[in-house]
């Protein structure tokens, strides 16, 4: 059998099928099956992890970089990733990690809460889960982010925030601070182009914003998200929840299986910004100079 962990948030159900319902996917998975993120098995009869413990990128990064400017600016923070994604974005800037099966190694949660330890001699202020997705890497982050609360330190979330309710409230009190991205405002643009929900990801940012710092990042892609009015009508939602929510409007750049649309223009990031200040305190442009 493969080095695996036995998975939360999973029933057995007929015919030795398993139902995941760690992410609203709700994915129904037959003996020997993967879940929709590859990071899920059914092994006869029962759901396991099959990244639990397996790192494929690692650095100590500023974390500006994450994005988050508003949390512990100056510092830096050792960021962490495995393999898999729940969502299919053809824009993927991390598809190496997040759709391919990379080389790794093997790391307890304890012997990276201790690294982590180590590094705060450089400025590290505990560790960001990051590069892929770190929903689907639920079991390994739950625990990791235990043991470095228990060292006094911070657990950063960067994530696609395309998970289901219960496992992210269970998961909420270990952490510090998350960037999600909303990658567009319209739930075509996530049917279509990401497989996934828009709705889903706003319970998400909205019950986040309760619990922990936020900050949200798009990325603003030509002719698919960039409408001043579909900005707009993020901001607003997002200042509804607080304005003090930090938004990042990210440039584009032809990536993965999206190489039809062209680089944002700075004048289109320069609109949307000026439009989401209208409604919020802090709005960035990233990629851009
Ligand atoms: S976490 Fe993976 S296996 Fe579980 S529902 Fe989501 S995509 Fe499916």
């Amino acid at each position: 059998m493969e080095a695996a962990k036995i998975a939360m948030y999973f029933n057995k159900i007929e015919e030795s099928k398993v139902h995941c319902y760690l992410c609203p996917h709700n994915c129904v998975i037959k003996p020997d099956g993967l879940g929709a993120c590859r990071a899920r098995k059914n092994i006869d009869g029962e759901l396991y992890s099959l990244n639990y413990g397996k790192i494929t990128s690692n650095a100590i990064d500023p974390i500006e970089k994450k994005p988050l400017y508003r949390f512990h600016p100056g510092t830096n923070i050792l960021s962490v990733g495995t393999f898999g994604c729940n969502l299919k974005c053809s824009f993927c800037q991390n598809w190496g990690i997040a759709h391919e099966k990379p080389e790794s190694y093997d790391i307890t949660p304890s012997e990276l809460a201790e690294k982590a330890k180590e590094l705060v001699e450089e400025g590290n202020i505990g560790i960001a889960y990051t590069y892929n997705e770190p929903s689907i890497w639920y079991e390994f982050v739950y625990d990791t982010s235990r043991q470095l609360k228990e060292r006094g330190l911070s657990n950063v979330l960067v994530t696609n925030g395309f998970i289901s309710k219960e496992p992210l409230e269970d998961l909420l009190p270990y952490i510090d601070a998350m960037n999600i991205d909303v990658k567009a405002y319209t739930a075509s643009f996530y049917h279509e182009i990401c497989k996934g929900t828009l709705s889903n990801v706003k319970d998400t940012v909205e019950l986040a914003a309760r619990k922990c710092h936020v900050e949200v990042t798009t990325l603003v892609i030509p002719e698919l998200n960039d409408a001043v009015e579909e900005i707009e009508e993020m901001a607003r939602w997002l200042a509804g929840i607080s304005p003090d929510i930090p938004l990042h409007l990210s440039r584009f750049f032809p990536n993965y299986r999206m190489q039809d649309k062209p680089v944002t223009p700075k004048e289109t990031l320069i609109r949307a910004k000026e439009k989401a200040q209208e409604y919020l305190k802090y709005v960035y442009l990233g990629n851009v100079w």
